[in-house]
């Protein structure tokens, strides 16, 4: 079976969603986009080609066409209104301007926007690694950008399969170990960082493969609400439609506003 992170955190969240994306392949019907996957995508294959740029071109304008261009070659139509798109482009912008002054732009990644695509035990592990940079005591540093705006507690961070699966897939892939993993979180304007050791990885190895074990046992898909209900592509055909509609309506009646 192959497996990403992704894939894996869709059937833990929902098991019906899952069956819906992976083996009903709904997704060519039902995919829909959102204006924060805009933002995400820019954001990152703007950060990807900011790096491949030679030293004396990486300018903060420089980043920011970047940005525009990737923008530009994304479904726009998803945004309600010029105003809508307006205020995720700057807040895109402002973020990168604030990472581009905190952090430290004349670095030569080993590694950038790579596709993981590698067997390991009885699975195929795909994914993609954002950045991997050579540390000055010739160690690595696996970075990851996330632009969601939920930044874990270090705890959480530290026990985090996805960060041990990229780990796992850049050593099977590359035979690089990480020494370090970070994850850049844009939009909060932190960063956390954690270690993992080859039995960390070996204990991944495991959790995928009790995590595959589950798909595979699993004769009834059933729908399972959760906090990205209101994000799901398949909200539409959900039998549990009413209650999942519910869950987000509740979570907009928590906000502060
Ligand atoms: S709407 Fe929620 S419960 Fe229904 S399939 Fe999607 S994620 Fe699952």
């Amino acid at each position: 079976m192959k497996v990403s992170p992704y894939k894996l955190s869709i059937f833990q969240r929902c098991p019906l969603r899952y069956k819906f994306q992976y083996i009903d392949f709904l997704g060519d019907k039902y995919k829909k986009e959102w204006p924060h996957f805009i933002f995400g995508r820019a954001i990152h294959k703007a950060l990807a080609d900011f790096f491949r740029v030679p030293l004396e071109g990486r300018t903060l304008e420089g980043l920011k066409h970047l940005l525009r261009q990737h923008w530009l070659r994304q479904d726009r139509r998803v945004f309600k209104s010029a105003e809508e798109e307006r205020m995720w482009g700057e807040k895109a912008l402002e973020v990168l301007e604030i990472y581009y002054h905190s952090e430290d732009m004349s670095v030569q990644p080993e590694v950038i926007e790579e596709r993981l695509e590698v067997p390991i035990a009885d699975f195929i592990l795909m994914g993609r690694i954002d950045r991997v940079d050579r540390l000055p005591d010739g160690g690595h540093e696996l970075i990851d950008y996330k632009t969601g705006t939920y930044v874990p507690p270090q705890e959480e961070f530290d026990q985090d399969l996805q960060m041990s699966i990229y780990c796992l897939g850049l050593y099977h892939q590359r035979a690089i170990f990480a020494s370090k993993l970070t994850a850049h979180y844009l939009q909060a304007g932190e960063k956390l960082t954690t270690t993992r050791s080859k039995e960390h990885l070996d204990a991944a190895v495991g959790k995928i493969k009790e995590i595959i074990a589950q798909i595979e046992g699993t004769e009834r898909f059933k729908p399972r609400v959760n906090p990205f209900c209101s994000w799901c592509d398949y909200l539409a055909i959900c039998p549990a439609r009413k209650e999942a509609e519910l869950a987000a309506a509740g979570e907009v009646e928590d906000l502060p506003f």
